[in-house]
């Protein structure tokens, strides 16, 4: 046999064909709603402010390009926490958070993955249904059994609280139970503080371990504090103890440098540091198995916004101008369908009560192919649209395309 001819074919993953189709499409007017990044009014990438300055202190006095340390970027680990956290965080202050440096959001769940498999290979993962398709795969190539957790109900275009409470409730002791911190990809649907509320107390009258997932801190409402919510209610303030994965892909608009973090936090010992060192120390050898150390140079960028009041001020303001322009998209698609008198058993008000980066549209698989096919629209075959692609200079164009494909 010819070395490598029985590779066999690769599986599929649908937002890269997705993009790939788009990138093929010669006609000038095609619109672009698939993969999650951010761009401006105009259609184009757009390089943060707060990222300029970053990259101007960067060129002044110049990082080197020296291997950074087993457990990634001292200061951007501590920082990062405390974006996250909160500086004044009680689990700060009392060194109960293991933090490494990771390959940015995706590196962070891979690692939370495979380090919790090392503890708990038996237990089983609960995802939300539907949540971003990686989480599923990722937890089963480190040799987890994965279920879903009811988490959208299509019918009511809401939560399914009901039913998700009911199935982590239903879930043996001591699951592991991925949560997005807020953003929800791809409903856009979040909890309310109070629904998280009655999520904590399952969590830990069942002894579940949380994985919150933080891919959109200060990218949903602009207010980086809003956003940890969750994160702070759970592993600080009702010290759950749990995983946090945490990335700046879209927070900075850093997607291609892959700056990310996780961060295990411990309660339940009142002495945690040892603890934590070996948390750290495991951590940092599976990825010494797999890469030996993180990328520097998004983590110097992160490093340089986070320690400079300036550029940290620029950040937020960076965030609200990105998180207030999605808004004012979903505003304009509303709008524009009701101006257009497309059908929708909710009049559309479900695309104003959604938060993030993404609108999950409701539009069926054979309608997002038409609008592929037919108007060079590019959707996920699951509905969801990525807010980022749309602009004032085709919004409308793209909601008579989608009149013409509900009619
Ligand atoms: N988690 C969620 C929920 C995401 O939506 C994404 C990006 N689409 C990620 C993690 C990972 O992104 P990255 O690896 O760029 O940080």
């Amino acid at each position: 046999p010819v070395a490598f001819a029985n590779t066999p074919e690769p599986i599929a993953d649908a937002i890269f064909a997705l993009t790939e189709a788009y990138n093929a499409d010669p006609n000038p007017d095609k619109i672009n709603l698939g993969q999650g990044a951010y761009k401006d009014n105009t259609g184009s990438p757009w390089i943060l402010p707060s990222v300029r300055g970053a990259e101007a202190k960067l060129a002044q006095h110049p990082p080197g390009h020296e291997y950074l340390h087993r457990f990634g970027h001292a200061a951007f680990r501590r920082l990062s926490a405390e974006v996250a956290f909160g500086a004044g965080s009680r689990v700060l202050a009392e060194g109960r958070v293991a933090s490494l440096q990771t390959i940015s959001g995706s590196g962070a769940v891979h690692l939370a993955a495979a380090f919790l498999h090392t503890l708990y290979p038996n237990s089983l993962v609960y995802v939300p249904d539907p949540s971003w398709s990686n989480h599923r795969v990722m937890f089963e190539a480190a040799g987890f059994a994965v279920r879903d957790y009811a988490y959208y109900d299509p019918q009511a275009r809401s939560i399914a609280f009901d039913a998700l409470l009911a199935d982590l409730r239903a879930a043996p002791a001591g699951s592991i139970v991925v949560l997005h911190a807020c953003a929800h990809n791809p409903t856009g649907c979040d909890l309310t503080p109070a629904q998280w509320s009655d999520v904590a107390s399952v969590l830990r009258d069942r002894g579940h371990i949380p994985v919150v997932d933080s891919a959109y801190q200060g990218f949903a409402s602009g207010d980086l504090d809003a956003d940890a919510h969750a994160i702070r209610l759970l592993l600080d303030e009702l010290a759950l103890p749990g995983v946090l994965c945490q990335s700046f892909s879209k927070s900075m608009g850093l997607y291609g440098e892959r700056a990310g973090a996780i961060h295990v936090v411990v309660h339940g010992i009142a002495e945690p540091a040892a603890v934590v060192a070996r948390i750290e120390g495991q951590i940092a050898w599976i990825a010494r198995k797999e890469y030996t150390t993180p990328a520097r140079y998004g983590a110097e960028l992160v490093t340089a916004v986070l320690s400079d009041p300036g550029l940290y001020a620029q950040w937020r303001e960076d965030l609200v101008t990105m998180s207030t322009r999605l808004r004012t998209m979903r505003a304009a698609i509303q709008a524009n369908l009701r101006e257009l008198r497309a059908p929708a058993d909710d009049n559309w008000d479900h695309v104003t009560t959604q938060i993030g980066m993404f609108w999950f549209s409701g539009l069926s698989r054979p309608q997002a192919l038409w609008l592929r096919r037919e108007r060079h629209v590019y959707l996920a075959e699951s509905g969801r649209v990525s807010l980022t692609g749309v602009n004032e200079g085709n919004v409308r164009r793209l909601c008579e395309a989608i009149r013409d494909a509900v009619e």
